[in-house]
């Protein structure tokens, strides 16, 4: 008789069976008593977006998503399960959902808890305001470089009454020394604007903001060299909002942006990441109610994926 698989073991199991974690991971809610290496961490909060919501259902619909993927990185090689312990730790609970600030309250003392036990989280949001709460924990000691990949700055500041929405976190964390702006890059900016200085935050505070014009007239390899060249040594926390896929690879987001990053082009500039000093990472903004048969929960689930490949490497 054949050797019998191990069901004890998630990743063991047929992709199709069992309750969904991220990447068919270990569920480890209680993280503290043995802590992994990686921990995956939903946040379903959308409360600080300005326009569409529904990105409080990405972790579950990404958690899904995430079964269809394998152990091994094709292209890399990368097999990060094994280079480093990874678990899911499951989703961050807010209490509180109605007040923003409260909301972002809960995500920080949360991943307090999370940087204290020596765990470095990959996040799945969730709307992009809560990366904020996520640098006042990861970034509390020392400040890190910015790799952001968006088709939106978000260095904006008060709209309708609240710094704190999805448009803004970026702002304040540079206002609070948690990233370092002469370290910090943004990468697929474009869009339309409602004043021409609307990103102006960005290149006042000394960030290097790369339109997704010059993906297309200097290509992705290029952009991304001069983006490592910026980072440089240290810490460094990436950022990725889905966004900054075009309409046509990310359908289900809350502030969609035509004439984006192709999914492939996405994979291509995370893998050149690799060797990178990365604290924390998150990839934001899957509104599954706005999602065309899954198609920005998986390219959602892969970028996470390929961001595990290159943090578990170091
Ligand atoms: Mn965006
Ligand atoms: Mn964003």
């Amino acid at each position: 008789m054949a050797e019998r698989l191990d069901f004890s073991d998630p990743m063991q199991r047929p992709r199709y069976a069992g309750v969904a974690t991220f990447f068919r991971l270990p569920l480890l809610e209680d993280f503290e008593t043995d802590p992994p290496e990686i921990g995956v961490i939903g946040v379903p909060y959308d409360g600080g977006v300005t326009n569409r919501p529904g990105a409080r259902h990405g972790p579950r619909a990404v958690r899904d998503a995430s079964t269809l993927i394998r152990r091994i990185n094709q292209a890399t090689g990368a097999s990060p399960f094994e280079a480093a312990r990874v678990a899911d730790l499951g989703d961050v609970l807010i209490e509180r959902p109605f007040s923003l600030e409260e909301a972002h309250g809960y995500v920080e003392a949360h991943y307090r808890r999370v940087v204290g036990a020596g765990i470095r989280p990959l996040t799945c949001g969730g709307d992009h305001s809560l990366a904020l709460p996520v640098l006042r924990a990861v970034c509390a000691e020392r400040p890190a470089a910015l790799l952001q990949i968006d088709a939106h700055a978000d260095t904006g500041d008060d709209y309708l009454g609240s710094r704190f929405h999805h448009g803004a976190p970026f702002k304040i964390a540079v206002d609070e020394g948690l990233i370092d702006p002469a370290r910090s890059v943004q990468i697929g900016i474009r869009g339309t604007l409602f004043e021409p200085g609307m990103w102006a935050f960005s290149e006042r505070a000394g960030m290097t903001l790369m339109p997704i014009e010059a993906v297309e007239e200097r290509g992705w390899r290029s952009v991304m060299d001069e983006a490592l060249a910026v980072v440089g040594d240290g810490p460094v926390y990436v950022s990725v909002d889905i966004d900054s896929l075009d309409p046509a690879f990310a359908p289900g987001t809350g502030t969609p942006e035509a004439g984006g990053l192709t999914m492939r082009e996405l994979q291509g500039m995370i893998r050149r990441m690799r060797g990178l000093e990365i604290v924390g990472a998150d990839m934001v903004e899957v509104s599954p109610p706005f999602d065309v048969g899954g198609i920005t929960a998986l390219n959602g689930a892969t970028a996470m994926f390929e961001l595990l490949c290159v943090m578990a490497g170091r």
